[in-house]
This record gives C-alpha cells, sequence and structure tokens, in this order.
C-alpha cells in the first residue's frame, strides 16, 4: 500500500484572525504539490472560521487542536465536538503532549476525546510519545503502548481509517533537536506492530504515521525519505508560509 505524505501544522496558541488570513493568503500563493502531498493547518479556535471560509474550496485541510468529548455542558473554556463540527473542520490534535504535561490529559480523557471525535466524523491526529528520562530508562515502548492502548480503547478495526498518529518524542517537540531518523523509524514500526497485534493484520500498513518534533527544511529530507515515515506534525516551522511550503515541496520530492 502506497500512503500519501501528509504535512499537518499545529499553529498552538498562535496567530490571531488577522495573522491566519495573512499566513493562508502567502501559503495559497505558493505552488503546493497538493496533488501528491496531503496539506493540514491545525488552528487556533478564533481562527476556525476564518481558515475554513479561506481554504473551503482550496485542496488544503484545516482541524483544531483540541476539543472536549462531550456535546455541551457545564465545562467552561471548552469547545465541543459538534461545535467544531459547526466551523467545516475535518481534522482535530488530540493528546498533544503540551496537553497532557500542563491540562492534566490521561490516556483516558484521550481516549474519551477519540471516541467522540470519530462519532463526530471529524479525523483524529493522535499524539503520542515518549519524555527523555522514559527514553533513558528504555522505557519507549511501554509508554507508546500505554499511549496507544488508552486512545484507541473500544475501537473497531474500521473506525481507525480516518486516524492519524502523530508520534512526537516530548525531548524533541520545540528543543531544536529532532528525533534521528532511525529513533523515528523504529519507533512507527513498532506502533505499526502494535496496531497489527490489537486491531488484525493490515492495520499497521494502513495507518498514517507522522513523525513530530522539532521537524524542520533543513532535517525533513533524512527523515521524510523512510517509508514508514508518512509525514510531520510541524510546530515552530508551520508558523511561517515560506518554511511550511517548503516541507510540503521536500514531501512531494520524496513521494
Ligand atoms: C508540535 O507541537 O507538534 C511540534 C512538533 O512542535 P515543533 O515542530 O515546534 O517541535
Amino acid at each position: 500500500m502506497v500512503r500519501r505524505k501528509v504535512i499537518a501544522g499545529n499553529w498552538k496558541m498562535h496567530k490571531t484572525p488577522e495573522e491566519s488570513t495573512f499566513f493562508v493568503e502567502n501559503l495559497l500563493r505558493k505552488s503546493l504539490n497538493t496533488e501528491i502531498v496531503d496539506v493540514i493547518l491545525c488552528v487556533p479556535f478564533t481562527s476556525l472560521a476564518q481558515v475554513s471560509e479561506m481554504l473551503e474550496n482550496e485542496p488544503v485541510g484545516w482541524g483544531a487542536q483540541n476539543m472536549h468529548w462531550e456535546e455541551a455542558g457545564a465545562f467552561t473554556g471548552e469547545i465541543s465536538p459538534t461545535m467544531l463540527q459547526s466551523t467545516g473542520c475535518e481534522f482535530v490534535i488530540l493528546g498533544h503532549s503540551e496537553r497532557r504535561q500542563y491540562y492534566a490529559e490521561t490516556d483516558e480523557t484521550v481516549g474519551n476525546k477519540v471516541r467522540s471525535a470519530l462519532e463526530h466524523t471529524l479525523k483524529p491526529i493522535v499524539c503520542i510519545g515518549e519524555s527523555l528520562d522514559q527514553r533513558e530508562a528504555g522505557k519507549v515502548e511501554e509508554i507508546l503502548d500505554r499511549q496507544l492502548s488508552g486512545a484507541f480503547a473500544g475501537l473497531k478495526k474500521e473506525q481507525l481509517e480516518t486516524v492519524t498518529i502523530a508520534y512526537e518524542p516530548v525531548w524533541a517537540i520545540g528543543t531544536g533537536v529532532n528525533a534521528t531518523p532511525d529513533q523515528a523509524v523504529e519507533a512507527h514500526q513498532f506502533i505499526r506492530e502494535w496496531l497489527d497485534t490489537s486491531f488484525g493484520d493490515g492495520t499497521g500498513e494502513a495507518t498514517t504515521v507522522l513523525y513530530g518534533g522539532s521537524m524542520k527544511p533543513a532535517n525533513a529530507e533524512s527523515l521524510l525519505e523512510h517509508a514508514a515515515i508518512d509525514g510531520g506534525l510541524i510546530g515552530g516551522a508551520s508558523l511561517q508560509a515560506d518554511s511550511f511550503s517548503e516541507l510540503v515541496s521536500i514531501a512531494a520530492g520524496v513521494s
């Protein structure tokens, strides 16, 4: 099976609607190779309406960076899956390590969110990855196993069809230190084997697995050239249209 490369931006808490407009206008002026690469922007909630209007008829997908699993309720400050659906967005990042670290998200709440997103036809981009301490203690597979088990608890194989997994070692996020291609490929292979064991042969091969953690134009080719790495979830380098579109070109070049 040939999986398409994916370049997904995670803007985190950056860009007002006005700055988002400026970025999207710039991005759409570039030649984006969207016939061979899937391009996605995950933007702040406050930019979803803006971005949705601008990208509605463009070959670029968009999404949010978090959501609650309930449709409505007394959850001050939260956004529900139905609210996301109403903006027309297709994707939602779930379980990002910054959410796990600063907002006490657990494997169980990530699982609630993944099931809810799928019930609301939103496509989850599920983030997993170990900390430096965990890697140094030889616990990478144990941590990935625990996070995968939580995120995908109670799902059936066919529900995984629209799920993307992002392997994002915590020590590589925003640090400028990316995982080596060997480290990333090894983790991706573990994830695919876990999917086969848990959901049946072929699930791993059918699932898109991205790498995230300080991916930028200077190191992207060495990661993206591996068939096991289907693309990148990009933080810092997704904030400028130049570097983001360069990453798309690099992904196209190795496709
Ligand atoms: C991320 O936040 O998902 C990420 C990978 O960030 P960065 O590219 O800045 O390391």
